[in-house]
Parts: C-alpha cells; sequence; structure tokens
C-alpha cells in the first residue's frame, strides 16, 4: 500500500459506500473445514469461506456463536482441532502447522482498544513501526498522515485515560493502519461508543478502509453495524455458517427463518401454502395473502403450514380496512409507542391465529382501532414452519 494517507484525509465522503465484493480479486484469507473444540463443547463446526484482497466481511451473529473464536483463530491467539486457515496461499494455521500471530501480518482492534496505557497517543500509533525498526524520518511521515486520516491532530501527547471513547478508538485503528497490515481484525471495534458515535464511526470506518483498500475482518452482534461495513455478511448460528453472501443478498433474501429474524424481519405470520390462479399465496383462516413469494420455490407443497417473515417498517397501515384485499390482513391495535421519528404499535390479526405483529407508522394509533396492515410484497420471505428456528 504506497497511497499517500493524508491526501485521502481531504477528501469529501462519497454520496454512498457502495458494496465493494470484488469477485475478480486474489485469494486472500482461505477458511477450510474449520472445527475448535472446548472440551467436548464444538464451539466452531467445520466452516469453511474464503475473502478476497481489498474485501470487508462482517462475521455477523448473536452471544456464543463463536466469532470471538473465529477471529482468534485468524489472528493466530488459538488454534483449529481440524481445518486449515491459509492467508495469501500459505497455511498459517491447522492443527499441525501454527504460524506465530507477529509473523501473519495481521493487526487487531479490539473491543476494549488495548492501548498502551503509559504511553501517549503517538506513541502508540507508532509502537510497531519502532519494533520493525523503522527509519526515524518515515516514522514521522507515517505518523503525520495517520494523525490527519483519524483526525488526531492536537492529541498527540495525550494519554489514553484522558481521550473520548472515540479517540481512543481511532488512536486503536491508527495503530493497527500503522505498519500497513495485510488484513485487519476487528473485534466489536464500536461496542463501547454511544450510539451517536457508533452509527458516525461506522460510516467513516467502511470510508476510510475502502479507499486504503484494506481489507479487514470485522465481528459484530449488531446487523446494523454490519450492513454500513460490510460487502459480504458471514451469518453465524452456533458454530456454523447459516449463510455467506452479499449484504445485499443476506438482506433481500435471508437464508432461514433463523436469518430472516436475525435481519431484522421479526414478524412471523403462520398460515398454509396454497396455489391460486393468481400464483402462490397464503391462507390465514379466511384470508388469503397474494403476491408474497419472493423467496418460494419447488419445496413449498400444497397445504404445508409455513411462516412469513417481515420487518416492521415493510408494511403500511390502512385505516380503511373494508376497501382492501389482496396482501393486506386485518388487524386491532393492542399498543402504540412514539420512537421519535415514528410510531411503533403492536397489533393483533385477526384472522387464523391472532398473531401479534410490530408496525412502524407517522401516524399515532390508539388501542382498539381496527386497521388493515399491507406487507410490501418484495420484502416478505416464507419458511417451512417445521424448519429449525
Ligand atoms: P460474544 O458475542 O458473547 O462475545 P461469541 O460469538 O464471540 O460471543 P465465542 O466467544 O466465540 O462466542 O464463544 C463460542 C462458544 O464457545 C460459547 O458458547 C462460549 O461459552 C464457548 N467458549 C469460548 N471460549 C471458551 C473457553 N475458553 N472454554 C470453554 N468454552 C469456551
Amino acid at each position: 500500500m504506497n497511497m499517500n494517507l493524508s491526501a485521502i484525509a481531504m477528501e469529501e465522503l462519497p454520496a454512498s459506500t457502495e458494496n465493494n465484493h470484488k469477485p475478480q480479486a486474489a485469494m486472500l484469507l482461505e477458511v477450510s473445514q474449520l472445527t475448535k473444540n472446548y472440551g467436548s463443547f464444538q464451539a466452531l463446526r467445520g466452516i469453511s469461506f474464503d475473502m478476497r484482497q481489498g474485501e470487508i466481511i462482517s462475521v455477523l451473529g448473536p452471544s456464543g456463536c463463536g466469532k470471538s473464536t473465529l477471529l482468534q483463530l485468524v489472528a493466530g491467539l488459538a488454534s483449529p482441532d481440524e481445518g486449515h486457515i491459509k492467508l495469501d496461499g500459505r497455511v498459517i494455521a491447522s492443527n499441525k502447522n501454527m504460524l506465530p500471530p507477529e509473523k501473519r501480518g495481521v493487526n487487531m482492534v479490539f473491543q476494549d482498544y488495548a492501548l498502551w496505557p503509559h504511553m501517549n497517543v503517538t506513541e502508540n500509533i507508532v509502537y510497531g513501526l519502532r519494533r520493525q525498526r523503522m527509519d526515524r524520518g518515515d516514522i514521522e511521515q507515517r505518523l503525520t498522515e495517520l494523525l490527519e486520516l483519524l483526525h488526531l491532530e492536537g492529541l498527540e501527547h495525550r494519554l489514553p485515560p484522558q481521550l473520548s471513547g472515540g479517540q481512543q478508538q481511532r488512536v486503536a485503528i491508527a495503530r493497527a493502519l500503522a505498519t500497513r497490515p495485510n488484513l485487519m481484525l476487528l473485534d466489536e471495534p464500536l461496542s463501547n461508543l454511544d450510539m451517536r458515535l457508533r452509527v458516525e464511526m461506522r460510516t467513516e470506518m467502511a470510508y476510510l478502509f475502502r479507499k486504503l483498500g484494506i481489507s479487514v475482518f470485522h465481528v459484530t452482534h449488531d446487523p446494523d453495524e454490519a450492513f454500513a461495513m460490510a460487502d459480504r455478511l458471514l451469518i453465524l448460528r452456533a458454530g456454523g455458517i447459516d449463510q455467506f453472501g452479499t449484504s445485499q443478498q443476506c438482506y433481500s433474501k435471508p437464508a432461514s427463518r433463523w436469518a430472516a429474524s436475525l435481519l431484522g424481519a421479526i414478524n412471523g405470520l403462520r398460515g398454509t401454502f396454497v396455489h391460486t390462479p393468481q400464483g402462490a399465496a397464503i391462507r390465514m383462516g379466511e384470508q388469503v395473502l397474494h403476491g408474497i413469494t419472493p423467496n418460494v420455490d419447488e419445496t413449498f407443497i400444497e397445504g404445508s403450514e409455513v411462516i412469513l417473515m417481515f420487518r416492521p417498517e415493510e408494511a403500511t397501515i390502512l385505516h380503511d380496512v373494508s376497501a382492501e384485499t389482496g396482501n393486506a390482513l386485518q388487524a386491532v391495535v393492542l399498543h402504540c409507542t412514539f420512537e421519535g421519528m415514528r410510531w411503533r404499535s403492536v397489533v393483533q390479526t385477526q384472522e387464523g391465529q391472532k398473531q401479534k405483529l410490530y408496525v412502524l407508522h407517522e401516524e399515532p394509533l390508539s388501542p382498539g382501532d381496527r386497521i388493515a396492515v399491507r406487507l410490501r410484497s418484495s420484502s416478505a420471505f416464507i419458511y417451512n414452519f417445521e424448519e429449525e428456528r
């Protein structure tokens, strides 16, 4: 990476941070049949995936699914029981062969930043460069670039306890970037920041890494952070891969009922799958929902029990219940709360099994109001109800 870092700091943010998945780029990381056991407990169950140069991959999953274990194996802080990891075509980890962490060309940003508390900002950032015995003039130049890039000018002589959480986080990123690693590992890097700063930093980090062409392997339990950062999502569930795809693919077609719920489709409507003259549909009591078939395939059998998942923001509230047919359900409002920009209501459907749904809307509703909930056909997902949750 011979790019002038300060030139990048001066540029304007682009209107959008585009997906950067490059199937043609050279292979960077190849993980094959990776297994990690803690005693009799299998934390990683033979997982395989790959990562290209310059990609940002976010590993997403709930607490205990194996995210940190995977990151530690890539970093070299733990060894696998089976399978292997290749970096730049070379095996760096297997149960026979372990390259030490410092020889992998991999730098990590930890959840608690792990800055040296007795070293000031400058000393923290240049620590790795001094260890590499870089020329003093080159260190000065790299430091100046990084201070500007991470907006740390003026803070050079402060110790970590004299910095805010966001500033400490920037120092940790600057320190990790300083030695220009092949791969950056980020372990829940924003979890100690307040919400406003988290949103700001995830946008800035994604922009920065893409501009620098840095390959990033990032772990989080926060879907919003994963979507803001990632080119591809690796969704981990109980030590296995539930889905691996571009963030757009995962968002628009979650691989399972479990992934749909993790990615915000928290509403589930049970019904029976039926074929009608207008195409595939779901029957709930007397009502038939049409046109909600984006992920319908041959695995759905006429009469089988299915569940339809959708996000609260993908439904529209209609007040004229009599006028609506098609892909709308009649419901009664149970309660409604103000969330700042919008209102959130819990409503109960009137057909079939009287199921509870969450919906977001612009105007307040009152308990007892009769409404119709219209689903956006392209944003609802159907799964076999019996599928493991
Ligand atoms: P979190 O988001 O809470 O950090 P995680 O997805 O990173 O969770 P891991 O820390 O990788 O999960 O842990 C995966 C599983 O392995 C968990 O069930 C955890 O209890 C178990 N585990 C992790 N480390 C050890 C250990 N040293 N000994 C025994 N079990 C462990």
